[in-house]
């Protein structure tokens, strides 16, 4: 939601701003706000352009933003009066005063932010009790590097922008003990990353981030952060193919030794989510079994894995289109839950069904409870408590529920 309130702190004064939820509130159709602004990823296209019917019906004026619309603006334009191309905050006063002269465009391109002082955001416009924290910030935004199955980097222009290290620490003073960087990549720029976290020390903050591996190279880094408080970094491990992640120009992660980066970050008590993506070219159904010895050998603590999805406006969608291998165009299966296109080397079915073998088999209770005796020895105790534990028990819970929507809806892969 961070991007939301980013949006509601650029409106100009004379614009009175709510902000709602879907995930945990319900949309009021009968609302009466002039202007209704939806922002809204690939997979959940579908529900927006229902919900912009609906107010449109009613005579409100829709406008879109966020990643699919940017990607696929002519398609998003169907449903809205006007589509908000890249980040909205630098549009937003533009756009207020062309619908205030009854002018608004149907397009707006917005440029990169400045992210020099950048406004703080209004942290009450959320129903704060619905979320696990609102105590999250961004000190950088997008990333320079170019994997083809991302589309963060697109959105960002392959451009890697970073706030004044002051400012972040003026923001950080605000929140609580516990804060979350939305950062795609904290320490992309390590220089910055330097300076930020000696920055931080004084703050005495607990802090969790998105960061590369590569963080591992550079031991002064690593210890750094953990003295800034980092208990724990979410990293796009990928895959462990070498040819895979040459394929997807994940280029940063092929110099690094996977498990020497681990026991790196474990040593200076940083816990792992590791994120894994199922169905690249280069593998076949052993990567499944291969990949679980890794994870359980290294102990990561937590995994996300998913199958591999060519999101709209991404290299890869465009490399897999051009061969006629997307065989599902239905936005809304584009939920890393769902294959979508063909893979190369195993059938639809086995690459469906090889992910949630994985995610069942880490997420086994013997493995949890495993996982979690050997990590109370490098772990901070608080960090197994309150991160470890929940986020193992959640993740089991979600995979659960979705196997047995599964079943219940009779689910299956289509054969490929
Ligand atoms: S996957 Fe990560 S490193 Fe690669 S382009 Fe996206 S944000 Fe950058």
């Amino acid at each position: 939601m961070l991007a939301s309130l980013y949006v509601a702190a650029s409106m100009p004064s004379y614009v009175e701003t709510k902000i709602v939820d879907e995930d945990v509130e319900p949309v009021d159709f009968n609302d009466d706000a002039d202007i209704i602004g939806i922002s809204f990823m690939t997979y959940n296209a579908p529900r927006a352009y229902e919900i912009a019917d609906r107010f449109r019906a009613k005579g409100k004026t829709v406008i879109f933003g966020g990643y699919h619309p940017t990607f696929m603006p002519d398609e998003a334009i169907q449903h809205a009066d006007a589509v908000c191309i890249g980040e909205a905050e630098s549009n937003v006063p533009h756009m207020m005063k062309d619908y205030m002269n009854g002018r608004l465009k149907r397009f707006y391109r917005s440029p990169l932010v400045d992210l020099t002082g950048l406004p703080v955001p209004d942290r009450n416009l959320l129903r704060q009790r619905a979320y696990i924290t609102t105590n999250t910030l961004q000190a950088t935004r997008g990333c320079f590097n170019r994997c083809g199955f991302c589309s963060v980097a697109r959105f960002n222009q392959y451009k890697l922008r970073t706030r004044p290290v002051g400012e972040v620490v003026e923001e950080l003073k605000g929140l609580g003990r516990e804060v979350l960087f939305m950062d795609d990549n904290i320490a992309l720029d390590k220089e910055y990353a330097r300076e930020l976290f000696k920055a931080m020390i004084p703050l005495k903050k607990r802090w969790h981030s998105q960061c590369g591996i590569s963080i591992a190279e550079d031991e002064e880094l690593i210890r750094l952060a953990a003295q800034s408080g980092c208990r724990g970094l979410f990293i796009g491990f990928e895959s462990l193919s070498r040819q895979s992640l040459e394929s997807w120009r994940k280029l940063g992660n092929k110099r690094v030794d996977y498990l020497e980066a681990v026991k790196k970050l474990h040593g200076a008590g940083i816990g792992i989510f590791a994120g894994f993506i199922f169905g690249s070219d280069h593998e076949g159904p052993d990567v499944f079994a291969d990949t679980l010895d890794f994870l359980l050998e290294a102990n990561i603590e937590v995994l996300q894995a998913t199958r591999l999805t060519p999101f709209p406006g991404t290299p890869l969608f465009e490399q897999l289109d051009s061969e006629g291998r997307i065989f599902d165009k239905d936005w809304s299966h584009y939920d890393f839950f769902h294959v979508v296109h063909q893979p190369l080397n195993m059938s639809v079915r086995e690459l469906h069904n090889g992910t949630a073998w994985l995610q069942q088999q880490f997420y086994r209770y013997d493995r949890i409870i495993q996982r979690v005796r050997r990590a109370s020895g490098y772990l901070h105790t608080g960090t197994v408590l309150r991160a470890l534990l929940p986020l193992n028990l959640g993740y089991r819970h979600k995979l659960a529920a979705y196997t047995s929507l599964q079943k219940k809806l009779s689910f299956q892969p289509k054969a490929g």
